[in-house]
């Protein structure tokens, strides 16, 4: 579970992240829905420990993982990214991408790449290179490697933006699906509504840094809270 209070975040004294507090369960997709620059992938970079946050708090299953003073490193968070332009390493193989980072015998890590390959239906392809797939198989791949180390927290900013839309719908199921049988706890960024309303068992709605309206995505879609949510709704993205 994931857990954040208050955060905050400065940029030549405006608060692009301005005292967003977020709660995300395992096994469930919270999805950060709103316009283009409203502190989106701002908020994620600093629960990802790439950026730091000058107010607030982020828990890990209860535990302080960062606060202004103390601070996890971001390769030790458990947490795993996928960003639509996190590409895959060209020189390495399928196999050898999946098992990027993971730790423990060889024998072990092939059958965790097995596995994860099978899931995401391209085992088939387990020693082409990336070259050799197409950008909707290159995703699930970079999906299989952000799963493999098991990852308790995913996060995904835009991660299906680079597809067309007639793989999109495919790919969205088949991560939602793989995402819950891996029990994950899941933050997906997006400035897509339809995106949101699909994936999301819960729906934050940003807007100027701050997090404006928050519930299940039939009741946030069905009663804006505002005006500027209605119009933020009704425009075609
Ligand atoms: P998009 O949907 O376009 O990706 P976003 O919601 O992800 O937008 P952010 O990237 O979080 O938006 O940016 C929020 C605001 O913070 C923007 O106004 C941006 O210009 C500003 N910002 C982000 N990073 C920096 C930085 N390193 N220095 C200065 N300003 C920044
Ligand atoms: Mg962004």
């Amino acid at each position: 579970r994931l857990e954040i209070r208050n955060i905050r975040r400065f940029f030549d004294g405006r608060a692009v992240v301005d005292d967003v507090s977020l709660q995300i369960r395992a096994g469930q997709v919270t999805c950060l829905l709103g316009p283009s620059g409203c502190g989106k992938s701002t908020t994620l970079r600093m629960i990802a420990g790439v950026e730091m946050q000058d107010e607030g708090e982020i828990y890990v299953d209860g535990k302080l993982i960062c606060d202004t003073v103390y601070r996890v490193p971001p390769e030790r968070r458990e947490i795993g990214l996928m960003f639509q332009d996190f590409a895959l390493f060209p020189h390495l193989s399928v196999a050898d991408n999946v098992a990027f980072g993971l730790k423990g015998p060889r024998e072990e890590k092939r059958a965790r790449v097995e596995e994860l390959l099978r899931k995401v239906s391209l085992d088939r392809y387990i020693d082409e290179y990336p070259h050799q797939l197409s950008g909707g198989e290159q995703q699930r791949v970079a999906l299989a490697r952000a799963l493999a180390p098991r990852p308790r927290i995913m996060l995904m900013d835009e991660p299906f933006s680079g597809l067309d839309n007639r793989l999109r719908d495919g790919i969205r199921d088949e991560t939602l699906s793989l995402l819950k049988e891996e029990d994950t706890a899941v933050l997906l960024v997006t400035h897509e509504p339809e995106e949101a309303m699909r994936m999301a068992d819960e729906v934050a709605l940003m807007r100027g840094g701050k997090i404006v309206q928050q519930g299940a995505p039939y009741n946030v879609y069905t009663r804006p809270v505002d005006k500027a949510a209605v119009a933020f709704f009704s425009d075609v993205n």
